[in-house]
């Protein structure tokens, strides 16, 4: 299917309605590769005209902090993305806004801009001190991946050896503070048990921001169905996400096969590309593009998207589930190649019979809805819940 084929119904839905991409890695390539949104690129997933072709009404861009960099230097990287996307919301008045609210993101679509949003990925980024926690929050900040690939000193990854067994009583902390400060708790990325530990902990409905189901992929980043249910029961919202190794088991189990043809290759990108992260997805991405197209690797159909959507709407309903492409951050499907492959989604969810109030639901009403009960949970006392 070409984004041309998108039936008139498909395309009223998904332009009538506000679209939100939970997770983006874009700011990467801001930061590294002094990469413009405003004109339409023939690298990468996420500009101006892509978004508006995909018709994405607001994105949320990670400050993604890789493992490697700890203590200072994290929160410096951190900061660096946001400094290099607000580059971006001042070069682009006309097209972009940035957004810490639903109504924000309603008054941005208004005016015909895009809602441009921040998360933080890896709570390494906070150096363990609260007080960058605050400075996040205020310079924006709506959600917070609590850790990346890596075990931090205060909660356990799923891609990493257990320390804590889950969150330490900072850790716990930080959740709570995260509650005060009306920051959404992002579990994408976390060890089950740190999931349950943040389940218990936090008084604000959660989210995962980019993650698929393992019931499908059986990946340790996905989400089992026992913490989706767990993740519903308090109001939280599922973000499924499109990279090729958590949607699809064949090119999972395929990867692992290569691990040590991977590990050299990756070898080969350190040297080339050095700290640019943007230039080593970029590679990555037309490395596995190579690989498929050698056999290599099995290749993946953007459909697989919509199969971990409804495995989650079986699940839990349609009330808890919505979108985090991951785009210039991860391996994107045949078919789902950049931003503006969006309404293909509704075309697949309308295919599937879905009705238009749960597929306005999953485009982003209810990320909407999740910003709106953490800012009402925000400020109010930790006693509060007893
Ligand atoms: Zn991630």
């Amino acid at each position: 299917m070409s984004a041309d084929s998108i039936s008139d119904r498909a395309r009223q839905i998904h332009f009538s309605n506000i679209v939100i991409d939970a997770h983006a890695d874009t700011p990467q390539r801001f930061l590294f590769d002094q990469f413009d949104m405003g004109g339409r690129d023939a690298e990468g997933c996420v500009d101006i005209p892509r978004l508006r072709e995909g018709g994405i009404s607001a994105i949320f861009f990670a400050l993604w902090v890789p493992v490697d960099i700890t203590g200072v230097a994290a929160t410096t990287r951190a900061f660096d993305l946001l400094n290099a996307v607000e580059e971006q919301l001042r070069r682009h008045p006309g097209d972009l806004l940035l957004a810490r609210s639903p109504q924000e993101i309603r008054a941005a679509r208004e005016q015909n801009k895009i809602a441009v949003l921040l998360g933080v990925e890896g709570g390494h980024a906070i150096n363990n001190d609260l007080g960058i926690l605050r400075q996040f929050a205020a310079r924006g900040v709506r959600y917070m991946t609590l850790t990346h690939n890596a075990t931090t000193d205060w909660a356990d990854s799923s891609n990493d050896a257990p320390k804590h067994s889950g969150l330490t009583e900072f850790g716990r902390e930080v959740v709570r503070e995260m509650n005060t400060l009306g920051m959404l708790v992002d579990v994408s990325h976390v060890s089950d048990q740190t999931f349950r530990d943040v389940i218990e902990t936090s008084r604000a409905p959660i989210i995962a921001s980019h993650s698929c189901c393992r019931a499908i992929c059986n990946a340790p980043r996905n989400l089992s169905d026992e913490l989706t249910v767990a993740l519903a029961a308090c109001g939280g919202v599922f973000h499924i996400t499109f990279h090729n190794a958590f949607l699809s088991q064949e090119y999972a189990d395929a990867s692992k096969v290569m691990t040590s043809e991977s590990a050299a290759r990756e070898k080969s990108a350190n040297q080339k590309f050095g700290p640019n992260e943007a230039q080593r997805l970029i590679a990555g991405q037309r490395m596995s593009d190579e690989l498929i197209r050698a056999g290599k690797l099995p290749p993946v159909c953007w459909e697989k998207i919509i199969e971990h959507i409804d495995h989650a709407v079986r699940l839990v309903g349609a009330d808890h589930v919505g979108l985090g492409s991951d785009f210039d951050g991860a391996f994107m499907p045949e078919g789902m190649e950049d931003a503006s492959q969006f309404p293909k989604i509704t075309e697949g969810l309308l295919g599937l019979g879905y009705h238009e109030a749960d597929i306005a639901k999953i485009l982003g009403g209810n990320t909407l809805r999740v910003l709106a009960e953490s800012d009402s949970a925000a400020g109010e006392p930790r006693e509060a819940k007893i």
